[in-house]
């Protein structure tokens, strides 16, 4: 889909192939006047073949996908032998230099594609990205975290009805996929319906790298590059990935304090209990339990709630509740399970819950 914008040409910058250039994308200017710029690297292989945009903290506090792309731009080893790949460690540069998700003006930029040229500031810097990274690729992948005090079991947001799109998701190799187009507005939406099919990756908390969620991350670009011809290895995935079509947020009914009896990455029977919630004064005043057969992506990382807030995000299991242990063998086989597990549990309390 590239015009007069090539994978070659960035303002200037030329990018011969079987090089690797980094490029500083104009896209605002602060307060004081200053141009704002959107650091990337542009690698190509020798040969021709399928451009590919990775993007992260498009929400500017959703580092983990940072993490991973600047893992991969200092890796001397990734050799492309053939296609581009556009890695861009931060997207949101005005919301990640104040540890925010939005941009200054209050609006989120993944909500905000294909953008304005004479929109507010949020859908200008849309726009410019939309023409730049997006009008340049055949495929693409946008890296998140869970949104602020919660964390997520690294999954794939991905709309499987567009083919493009499932041979991303299936060559990523992710252990959870979540089928769905993502919100109006949102990058990998408005991507998909200009033609270039983009799944997302979410892992982790906001504000934190996580060496797991960035090893999880790493192990899928590398395949879908495998998959596209543009890497020359052997593919490392997860040998039989969970595909949930629905999700639901179990939501606190009481204020108080939790304390939790799941992790990111359990399956749970419809009954079991999610979370105990008692007073400050310790007496207990109600144990949320699951409403079904469940996967457990993601949890509140704050242990203290009011009626309302979220408790956990569950995926609904096709698969009945005798099948659970079969469920939790084939999750637990991935050789990242347990490292990711690890990393993501390490400030949730997780006592004997109680009789059911
Ligand atoms: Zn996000």
């Amino acid at each position: 889909m590239s015009d007069i914008r090539t994978i070659s040409n960035w303002s200037g910058t030329e990018v011969p192939p079987g090089e690797c250039r980094n490029v500083f994308l104009d896209v605002s200017e602060s307060y004081s006047g200053a141009t704002v710029k959107i650091p990337l690297q542009v690698r190509r292989g020798k040969s021709d073949g399928p451009t590919v945009f990775v993007t992260a903290a498009i929400h500017g506090d959703e580092i983990n996908g940072t993490g991973a792309i600047r893992t991969l731009v200092t890796d001397e080893h990734l050799q492309l032998c053939a296609g581009s790949l556009i890695l861009v460690p931060v997207l949101n540069v005005l919301g990640f230099d104040r540890h925010s998700r939005y941009l200054p003006d209050r609006r989120d930029l993944n909500r905000s594609f294909p953008g304005s040229a004479t929109g507010s500031q949020t859908s200008r810097m849309a726009k410019l990205i939309f023409g730049e990274i997006v009008a340049r690729s055949d495929f693409g992948i946008d890296l998140h975290t869970a949104a602020i005090r919660r964390t997520n079991f690294p999954n794939i947001r991905a709309d499987l009805a567009d083919p493009g799109v499932e041979r991303l998701a299936q060559a990523f190799g992710a252990q959870v996929t979540i089928i769905g187009k993502g919100p109006q507005g949102s990058l990998r939406r408005e991507a998909c319906a200009a033609g270039c099919p983009t799944i997302v990756y979410e892992g982790g908390e906001v504000s934190k790298v996580e060496p797991g969620i960035i090893e999880s991350a790493i192990r899928g670009i590398r395949n879908v590059l495998v998959e596209l011809g543009m890497l020359d290895e052997p593919p490392n995935r997860s040998a039989q990935p969970l595909v949930v079509k629905k999700t639901k947020w179990v939501r606190a009914d009481r204020g108080g304090f939790l304390e939790f009896h799941v992790a990111p990455g359990d399956i749970v029977a419809k009954g079991m209990p999610i979370a105990t919630n008692a007073s400050l004064l310790g007496c207990e005043q109600n144990v949320q339990r699951s409403p079904f057969d469940a996967l457990v992506i993601g949890l509140s990382t704050s242990p203290t709630v009011s009626p309302g807030e979220p408790v956990c995000h569950l995926g609904q299991l096709p698969e009945s509740a005798e099948d659970i242990e079969r469920l939790r063998k084939r999750l637990s086989a991935d050789r990242l399970h347990d490292k990711v597990v690890d990393d993501l549990a390490t400030n949730i309390t997780i006592p004997e819950p109680p009789e059911s």
